[in-house]
C-alpha cells in the first residue's frame, strides 16, 4: 500500500513550487488508492503560525488535493525525544558546542584548504568534564548524529542512481541547544511511524536524503523510494526563490486561475508530456508518471496559466456560472445568451463584468475621425433598444446600402462605434443584450 506525504512548514503561504510536491505525492497516493497525508511540519515554534496552517488546507481543498490523514509534527514531540534517546544510547548522537561563527571560522579554513567543509567532528573528543565546563559556559549544546562515514547509495525514481559519501556531508543537527527537535529527526520519526513508503521533494533534499536514509536504517525503520524533482525557475531560467512569495497560490486563486489551469501546467511541466488541459482530477492522475519527469531546472511562467485557465472557462456550463452572471445585474432570461457570448472572450471569470458593464451602461464609442460621419449616419438608422437577432443583420444591410461601404470598411466601425472595443462577441449574437448604445445619443 503506498503512503506519501506533503510537509510543508507553516512558516508562509505555499507557492506553485511547493505545489509540484504535494501535487506528486498526491497523485503518487491517488493512484494506487493509497493514503495521502498532510504533514504539518511545525516544530519551529516561533516561526510557525496557525494562520499558515489554516492557508495551506485552504489552498490544497481549493485545487482539490484532499488528504486522507493530517499529523502535526508539534504534537509528537514525545515520539521525538524517545527516538533521540534511542540513538544516544546506540553512541549515534553527541553533543557539540561551537558556536556558529566558530563554524563558519572552521568552514572557510577548510575551504581555503580547498578541503570540503565538513563539520570536523571535534566535540567527539571533548571529555565528559569537558563537556560540563562547556555547558556551563555556553549552555546546552546541539546534537549531532555520527554519520557511518560510508556511501550511501539509492534509485532515484527521477535523478536514477545516486551515489553520496558520507563523508563529504556534515554530521547533521538534529536538536538544538534550547530543546528545539529540528525537520531531519522529526521527519525520520514520522516517515518510519507512518509507514510512508513514496518521498517525492525538491532536488535540493537530495543531501538530506543521504543522511536521512542512514538515520531511518540506524532506527529499523525502513527506507521509502525517493524521488527529487527539479526546483522550478522563471522562464529565462532565472531563480524563482525571490520571486515566489509573488506566486503563492492564494494570489493565483485571487487572480482568477482556474485550479485544473494551475494543475495541468504542474502535472506536466518538465516532463517529456505535453502540457494540456485536463479538466478533472481523474485524467490527470491516469497520464502521471513521476519517473517522465527530467532533472534539469523547470522552467514556470505564470503567464501559460491564463490560456489554460481561458480554455478550462470556456468549458463551463452556464450552471456553473449562473449566480456570477446574476450577481452582475444580467437577468435570468439573458444569462444563457451573456455565457454564450462572452465565454469565448474573457480570460478569467472576472472578464464577465466588463461585459455586463457594456451591455447595461453601453460603451464609450471608439470612433476614428475618418469614421465620424459615416457612424452617425449609420446611427441615426440603428433603431431603438430592444434589439433582436437580426438587428444587427438588417442594420448593417440597410448602412451598406445607404453609404456603399462594406465588409470590414462597414463593420469594424460599427463594432468600435456600438462597444468601445476592436474585438469581442459576435455582433449579431451580442446586439439583443445590449440596453444602451452611446454612440447612438
Ligand atoms: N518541511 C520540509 C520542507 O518543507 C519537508 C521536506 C520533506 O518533504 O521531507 O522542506
Amino acid at each position: 500500500m503506498t503512503t506519501t506525504r506533503f510537509a510543508p512548514s507553516p512558516t508562509g503561504y505555499i507557492h506553485v513550487g511547493n505545489l509540484r510536491t504535494a501535487l506528486f505525492n498526491y497523485m503518487i497516493a491517488a493512484k494506487s488508492g493509497g493514503t495521502f497525508i498532510l504533514r504539518i511540519d511545525d516544530t519551529d515554534p516561533v516561526r510557525s503560525e496557525e494562520k499558515y496552517v489554516d492557508a495551506i488546507k485552504q489552498d490544497l481543498e481549493w485545487l482539490g488535493l484532499t488528504w486522507d490523514k493530517v499529523e502535526r509534527q508539534s504534537t509528537r514531540l514525545d515520539r521525538y525525544a524517545e527516538t533521540a534517546d534511542k540513538l544516544r544510547e546506540m553512541g549515534r548522537f553527541y553533543e557539540a558546542f561551537e558556536t556558529p561563527v566558530e563554524l563558519d571560522l572552521k568552514r572557510k579554513k577548510q575551504l581555503n584548504m580547498g578541503k570540503p567543509p565538513v563539520y570536523d567532528r571535534s566535540a567527539l573528543a571533548l571529555s565528559d568534564a569537558e563537556k560540563e565546563a562547556m555547558r556551563a559556559e555556553r549552555g546546552n549544546g546541539v546534537w549531532r548524529y555520527k554519520l557511518d562515514q560510508e556511501r550511501i547509495e539509492w534509485t532515484d525514481g527521477i535523478l536514477g542512481d545516486i551515489s553520496i559519501d558520507a563523508a563529504s556531508v556534515s554530521d547533521p543537527v538534529l536538536i538544538r541547544g534550547d530543546g528545539q527537535v529540528l525537520y531531519t529527526l522529526a521527519s525520520i520519526v514520522d516517515d518510519t511511524d507512518m509507514g510512508v513508503t513514496n518521498v517525492v521533494r525538491g532536488s535540493d533534499h537530495v543531501t538530506n536524503t543521504a543522511t536521512q536514509i542512514q538515520m531511518i536504517k540506524a532506527i529499523g525503520g525502513t527506507v521509502p523510494d525517493f524521488a527529487h524533482h527539479s526546483l522550478l525557475t522563471g522562464p529565462q531560467g532565472e531563480s524563482l526563490s525571490k520571486r515566489l512569495g509573488t506566486l503563492a497560490l492564494r494570489d493565483l486563486r485571487e487572480a482568477g486561475v482556474q485550479p485544473m489551469a494551475l494543475l495541468s501546467l504542474l502535472a506536466r511541466l518538465g516532463s517529456s508530456q505535453p502540457v494540456e488541459l485536463r479538466t478533472s482530477m481523474d485524467e490527470l492522475i491516469e497520464g502521471f508518471d513521476v519517473t517522465q519527469f527530467g532533472s534539469a531546472p523547470t522552467k514556470f511562467d505564470v503567464d501559460d496559466l491564463y490560456p489554460l485557465t481561458a480554455r478550462y472557462n470556456q468549458t463551463l456550463s452556464l450552471d456553473a456560472v449562473k449566480t456570477r452572471i446574476s450577481d452582475l445585474g444580467i437577468s435570468d432570461d439573458q444569462a444563457e445568451r451573456f455565457w454564450d457570448v462572452t465565454r469565448e472572450n474573457i480570460t478569467v471569470l472576472s472578464d464577465l463584468a466588463e461585459w455586463a458593464d457594456l451591455v447595461k451602461n453601453g460603451a464609450e464609442p471608439l470612433i476614428e475621425d475618418e469614421d465620424k460621419e459615416f457612424v452617425a449616419e449609420a446611427m441615426a438608422m440603428l433603431p431603438e433598444a430592444p434589439y433582436v437577432d437580426t438587428t444587427w443583420g438588417e442594420w448593417t444591410s440597410a448602412v451598406k446600402a445607404a453609404t456603399g461601404r462594406k465588409g470590414k470598411g462597414l463593420f469594424m466601425p460599427l463594432r468600435k462605434a456600438v462597444t468601445g472595443r476592436q474585438r469581442g462577441p459576435d455582433m449579431a449574437s451580442l446586439m439583443p443584450l445590449l440596453q444602451v448604445i452611446k454612440a447612438k445619443g
